[in-house]
């Protein structure tokens, strides 16, 4: 081979083809152009044309994360697009894909998307695409937003805790299928049953089996059971966002035999804690659905070895400590969802490798199956002609989680002075290191990949 490149990358271990192997990988104008023999490829002279890897550490594809509430703009006292994307940089993760509400206004229209895309532009330190919003009303947005690049679209059918997001009906689902299909993209599906939701009061207070008992699995399964249908009768390519109902399992797996077009994910949190060690009045691990018990916790593990759960992503959904209520402890009150973007790949990892998975299985729930839902044909994978995108992680590494230093706004989190395996040395965005101080992330499309 007598190609020089921009860069050459030498790792002893690299996630390649659903496998670990040691090679070169070959980088031109930001994108991997080959990947060779180890040793066998060559970069410009001097020390900045190859990156020679230590043993220790694993080159891994840079992670996807298609589940970020980032909050901007409107609540970018919450998060925001500068402090979301640094926080997703030193995890590992070089695209996500941002939420369409939680920030003001919702991404439900054109107008909306252009907002938010100019409250981006300049200050994300990796790439980020945006989903749009199905809402009662806004069937018309739907094909402009697409045509204006969104990489799907969420809806909810449950109460989303925000006024401008309000859940669609059962007609409305169908409906917003049935135009997604021609679309060829898909619709994110946070699904619990309003209608069962309702007949369940929760009186608050500090005790974890109130809340946990006032959001019954039958919600999700419920639910569940409205959105294959809807898929089944539409064609329409349906994804149900985290997945915390160890029941609804058995329900995907036949749907998808039937040939059903439907995915799944499910969240860090649903993986690594569980329901008996969350203390009362420990309101950071308040999510919706909730966290559930140790056995429904494993039974999630199985999922993803069966290949029914496709892809793992954080659901990063940040607020203020004041809106937590830590000090009271109100689960009634405290805003329901976890921060813990940063942490997503060491948490997993953790429980992953404990459980006999490989680095292999991370890359695909975390890289490559997210990019795919998100339709980023570039991203999530190191094979030729996909960006330069890379996470080196020393994954026998180990280290105590300081809320307070991670990038994240508010030092909230769960995982506070947890011990997680799994260290990210580096990310590499199209070729080159990111540095937080220098954003050059780009607003990616649908289309353009
Ligand atoms: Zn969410």
């Amino acid at each position: 081979m007598g190609e020089t490149f921009d860069l050459v990358i030498r790792a002893s271990r690299v996630i390649t083809g659903g496998a670990e192997t040691a090679c070169d990988i070959g980088v031109s104008g930001g994108r991997i152009a080959v990947i060779g023999a180890r040793g066998a490829l060559a970069g410009p002279a001097g020390p900045a044309g190859l990156l020679d890897i230590e043993d220790d550490a694993v080159v891994l594809p840079g992670l996807v994360d298609s589940h970020v509430h980032v909050c901007e703009p409107g609540n970018t006292e919450w998060e925001g697009f500068a402090s979301a994307t640094r926080a997703a940089a030193a995890g590992g993760i070089t695209t996500l894909a941002d939420m369409p509400l939680d920030s003001v206004p919702a991404t439900v229209s054109t107008r909306a998307l252009d907002i938010k895309r100019r409250a981006a532009r300049g200050q994300c330190a990796v790439d980020v695409g945006f989903w749009g919003g199905v809402i009662p009303g806004n069937a018309g947005e739907l094909a402009p937003m697409h045509e204006a690049g969104v990489v799907g679209f969420k809806c909810f059918l449950a109460d989303s805790g925000s006024d401008d997001f309000p859940p669609v009906g059962s007609r409305q689902l169908t409906a917003a299928l049935r135009v997604l299909r021609r679309l060829d993209t898909p619709l994110l599906v946070h699904a619990e049953s309003a209608e069962a939701a309702a007949a369940i009061t929760h009186h608050g207070g500090r005790g974890y089996a109130d809340y946990l008992a006032a959001h019954p699995r039958g919600l999700e399964n419920l639910a569940i059971a409205q959105v294959i249908e809807a898929a089944r009768a539409t064609g329409g390519q349906a994804h149900i966002v985290h997945l915390s109902s160890s029941d609804a399992l058995p329900m995907i797996a036949s749907a998808r035999r039937e040939g059903v077009r439907l995915t799944a994910e499910t969240c860090p949190h649903y993986l690594a804690l569980t329901a008996e060690e969350i203390a009362d009045g420990a309101t950071a691990a308040k999510c919706s659905p909730p966290i559930r018990e140790a056995a429904n916790r494993e039974l999630l593990w199985a999922g993803l070895r069966d290949k029914i759960l496709d892809l793992v992503v954080s659901d990063h959904s940040p607020c203020t400590a004041t809106m937590k209520e830590l000090s009271t402890g109100d689960f009634g009150v405290a805003w329901g969802g976890i921060s813990s973007l940063q942490l997503s790949l060491p948490v997993v990892w953790t429980e992953a490798r404990r459980r006999g998975f490989s680095l292999a299985d991370v890359a695909r729930w975390m890289a490559e199956r997210p990019a795919r839902l998100a339709g980023l044909a570039g991203k999530g994978r190191i094979a030729p002609g996909c960006d330069a995108d890379f996470c080196l992680l020393a994954p026998d590494e180990s280290f105590a989680v300081d809320a307070g230093r991670l990038h994240h706004r508010h030092p909230v989190t769960p995982y506070d002075g947890r011990t997680l395996t799994g260290v990210v040395r580096g990310t590499l965005l199209r070729g080159r290191p990111v540095d937080l101080e220098r954003p050059r992330g780009r607003l990616l499309t649908r289309a353009a990949g």
